[in-house]
């Protein structure tokens, strides 16, 4: 039976993006099926919703979804759509690869690391802000539960285990924070314990931020709370060359959905400049996920040729080509 998977072109450049992506996955020849979805302004415009129900009807029964990015309009009440999406699908982990690529603007020459952030809890809760009547004081709570340290870590284990990575290191500050951070870093050892082929490092996030920027090339997986993944997984980003080439999945028990780190640029939006990277390296995180990690490879290891050859490479990579004149020189190498 072929696979079908939703297909969110987003807002801004997210149909350039998009259309470059589908084009090169069609000369891999995946055999997936796509079925269009709106979401964001083109959806608010078509159906008066942000995230219409036929929307979320389609991820549910196709279980994956690659998305280009949308914008969620500022004020009017509006939760981010992202934020929205991730909650009812409860999608957990947060899982970002950085990656060395040649000529990039990058200061390094080896970084080979996946940032996992657990995606649900911690300092990220919608209830429970508070700032008091005279605005001098304000709250907010963190929440860590056993069942959520256990599946993100479990996840980046098992991560590990499927594509032959040796380390896991779990970032945490349980050296303050003892009570969630603690409890985080509790539950990492208790996982970590039933890994024994994998090594497990445990690293206090200040001092990770330091060595990340020092020798990234010691990191594997890193696992972490989510207002650490968040910071931590920017970091990376920045390490490897920026947004233009960072993918990122979010990954639940019941669905996953893929897309590209970066926003709709609205500055360069409908002009063919933007760079199709980003999506097509998350494109490439979606056929690991659907069992064909040998057409991702093919995927990722034309990328990189097409970087090495400075063919049609896009503005901000120093180059004068357009988003499918790129797309079409990373097919012509898979
Ligand atoms: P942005 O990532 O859209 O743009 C930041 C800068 O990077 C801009 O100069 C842009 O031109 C450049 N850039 C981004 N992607 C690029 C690409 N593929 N190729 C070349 N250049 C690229 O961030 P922003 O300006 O803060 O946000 C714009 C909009 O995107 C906002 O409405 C925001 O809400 C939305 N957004 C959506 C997502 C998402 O859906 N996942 C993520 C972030 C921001």
């Amino acid at each position: 039976m072929t696979q079908k998977i939703t297909v969110i072109r987003g807002d801004g450049i997210g149909p350039e993006i998009m259309d470059a992506t589908l084009f090169v996955l069609d000369q891999l020849k995946t055999g997936l099926e796509y079925e269009d979805a709106d979401a964001g302004l083109v959806a608010l415009e078509k159906h008066g919703d942000l995230m219409p129900a036929v929307t979320l009807e389609s991820i549910a029964r196709n279980k994956v979804a690659l998305k280009s990015p949308l914008t969620t309009p500022v004020g009017g009440g509006f939760t981010s759509i992202n934020v929205s999406l991730r909650r009812h699908f409860d999608l957990y982990a947060n899982v970002r690869p950085a990656h060395t690529f040649p000529n990039t603007k990058s200061r390094f020459e080896n970084v080979d690391l996946i940032t996992v952030r657990e995606n649900t809890e911690g300092a990220y809760l919608a209830e429970g802000q508070e700032v008091s009547a005279d605005g001098e004081t304000a709250f907010s709570g963190t929440r860590i539960t056993r069942k959520g340290s256990e599946r993100i870590v479990r996840y980046a284990f098992e991560l590990a285990k499927s594509t032959g990575r040796k380390k896991v290191t779990a970032v945490h500050k349980a050296n303050i924070i003892k009570s969630t951070s603690g409890l985080f870093l509790a539950v990492a050892r208790e996982v970590a314990a039933q890994y024994p082929d994998i090594e497990f490092q445990e690293m206090i996030v200040d001092n990770a931020c330091m060595q990340l920027v020092m020798r990234p090339e010691q990191f594997d997986i890193i696992v972490t709370t989510n207002l650490f993944g968040d910071i931590i997984s920017d970091l990376c980003a920045g390490l490897v060359g920026g947004l233009g080439l960072a993918p990122g999945a979010n990954i639940g028990k019941d669905a996953a959905i893929f897309e590209a780190v970066h926003g709709t640029a609205p500055d360069i939006a409908g002009q063919g400049k933007a760079n199709p990277c980003a999506l097509l390296l998350a494109a490439a995180q979606m056929l690991d996920h659907v069992g064909q990690p040998e057409n991702a490879e093919r995927l990722r290891k034309a990328i990189v040729a097409t970087l090495e050859a400075k063919d049609s490479l896009t503005g901000d990579l120093g180059g004068t080509g357009n988003t499918m004149g790129f797309a079409k020189a990373i097919a012509s190498r898979l």
